[in-house]
């Protein structure tokens, strides 16, 4: 059985303080909570915070972006080797990324695979924006992601995807269950052309998009979606708490 994985991303939000509040709060809700992966994704300048208050505990640290280059001039980057040893996991492709700072399928290839070879662990972020949906796209956008982001890549077992249509990202306006799921088992197929059959068994597949504690219960007991990359409900301990608590749930009632 696939482990789900319930990830926060919180964007450029939180303060030093703040940060150090929510891991806290996170902490005491979910540390003894199994069957779900839990990850939180502070901004760059809070990663330590997060560590230390994370540490020894269940509670996994990621980051939101990383370069491909191991160091030079890229102003205002950040390497793979700097996040070694900080961090465990890095969202890598996310929407947001892409629309506002230029990243390609290409680029995102380069930060999956130098990802992996710093021996950490991608959440490689796809997912079609409303007008390609509305144009019947959707498939297509999101083999052409998987086939190029992870192109040329050795897929480990167990690796993490996060399908997020770009429209349901912030909006809340989430994809429907059943939606989701479709998307997900499109993406899962391949995986299977990519890497095999039972590496595409391993893979777990996110879905994001307006996740919130009234829709996690149904999205999580898909038999394709393996937990949650959260934004908005990521930021309030409560709220996290409670999504991961769902999914472990869910996840232990499916067949
Ligand atoms: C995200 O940031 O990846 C996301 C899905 O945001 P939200 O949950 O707020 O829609």
């Amino acid at each position: 059985m696939r482990v789900p994985i319930i990830a926060g991303n919180w964007k450029m939000n939180t303060t030093a303080a703040s940060c150090a509040d929510l891991c806290r709060g996170i902490l005491q809700g979910t540390d003894g909570v199994s069957g779900v992966e839990k990850v939180v994704c502070p901004p760059f300048p809070f990663l330590s915070i997060a560590r230390d208050c994370l540490k020894g505990s269940s509670i996994r640290v990621g980051a939101q972006n990383v370069h491909w280059a191991e160091k030079g001039a890229y102003t205002g980057e950040v390497s793979h080797s700097m996040l070694a040893g900080l961090v465990e996991y890095v969202i890598i492709g996310h929407s947001e990324r892409r629309a506002y700072f230029c990243e390609t399928d290409e680029t995102v290839n380069k930060k999956v695979a130098a990802a992996l070879a710093a021996g950490l662990k991608p959440i490689f972020c796809v997912g079609e924006t409303e007008a390609e949906r509305e144009a019947g796209r959707t498939e297509e956008v999101l083999l052409r992601q998987v086939r190029l982001g992870l192109g040329g890549i050795q897929v480990p077992e167990g690796f993490a995807i996060a399908y997020e249509p770009v429209w349901a990202i912030g909006t809340g306006k989430a994809a429907t269950a059943p939606m989701a799921n479709e998307a997900i088992g499109l993406i899962r197929a391949e995986v299977a052309r990519l890497a095999g059959a039972a590496v595409a068994q391993s893979v777990r597949i996110l879905y994001g998009g307006s996740v919130t504690p009234d829709n996690v219960a149904e999205l999580g007991s898909q038999p394709e979606i393996d937990g949650g990359l959260v934004g908005g409900a990521s930021l309030d301990a409560d709220s996290f708490i409670s999504l991961v608590r769902q999914t472990a749930e869910a996840a232990a009632a499916k067949p």
